[in-house]
């Protein structure tokens, strides 16, 4: 079958998780291959897009940053609107970030308003876990996998934006997640 007759899709992907835990970096990984060590508040861009092949289709992953906000919990209206799936990030190293992923979870929930909630495609990554090659690690992969068990078996990925760990493989499945009801 040629591209032409494949079916488009376009997925509003957004990004959520406390400030530091990596989410710009993983989107990068992903969508440029590139990662820093430098620590920037995020800017500029709204959405960075990937497109990638699944079956018939092609997707086109629109996903979506945060731009710094995080830490006034301002996102706006516009950024949860038509939302396709949600990346909630911690960081396994600080277990601060673990803590507040229900905030993140149920403010999404708020904010996006999905018509079936519990249905609706959330994909956890517990980041940064090269550190100390695990050593420093606060959160352990039980404890994570346990609240996404709590929430209806959502998709559970360990993964390291700097070591390139399981990134494809992660984005890879949110796709392919928000597509389920496709
Ligand atoms: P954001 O605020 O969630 O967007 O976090 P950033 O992507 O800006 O990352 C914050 C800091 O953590 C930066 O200094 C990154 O280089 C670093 N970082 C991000 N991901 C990883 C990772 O997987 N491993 C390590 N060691 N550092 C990371
Ligand atoms: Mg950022």
């Amino acid at each position: 079958m040629d591209i032409s007759q494949k079916r488009r899709k376009l997925l509003k992907v957004i990004v959520l998780g406390d400030s530091g835990v990596g989410k710009t970096s993983l989107m990068n990984r992903y969508v440029y291959q590139k990662f820093s060590q430098q620590y920037k508040a995020t800017i500029g861009a709204d959405f960075v897009t990937k497109e990638l092949q699944i079956d018939d289709k092609l997707v086109t992953l629109q996903i979506w940053d945060t731009a710094g906000q995080e830490r006034f919990q301002s996102l706006g209206a516009a950024f949860y609107r038509g939302a396709d799936c949600c990346v909630v990030v911690y960081d396994v190293n600080i277990a601060r970030t673990f803590e507040t992923l229900n905030n993140w979870h149920d403010e999404f929930i708020k904010q996006a308003d999905p018509t079936d909630p519990e249905a609706f495609p959330f994909i956890l990554l517990g980041n940064k876990v090269d550190i100390d090659g695990g050593s420093s690690r606060m959160v352990s992969e039980k404890k994570a996998r346990d609240w996404c068990a709590a929430r209806g078996n959502i998709p559970y990925f360990e993964t390291s934006a700097k070591e390139d760990y399981n990134v494809d493989e992660a984005f890879f499945c949110v796709a392919k997640t928000s597509l389920v009801n496709d």
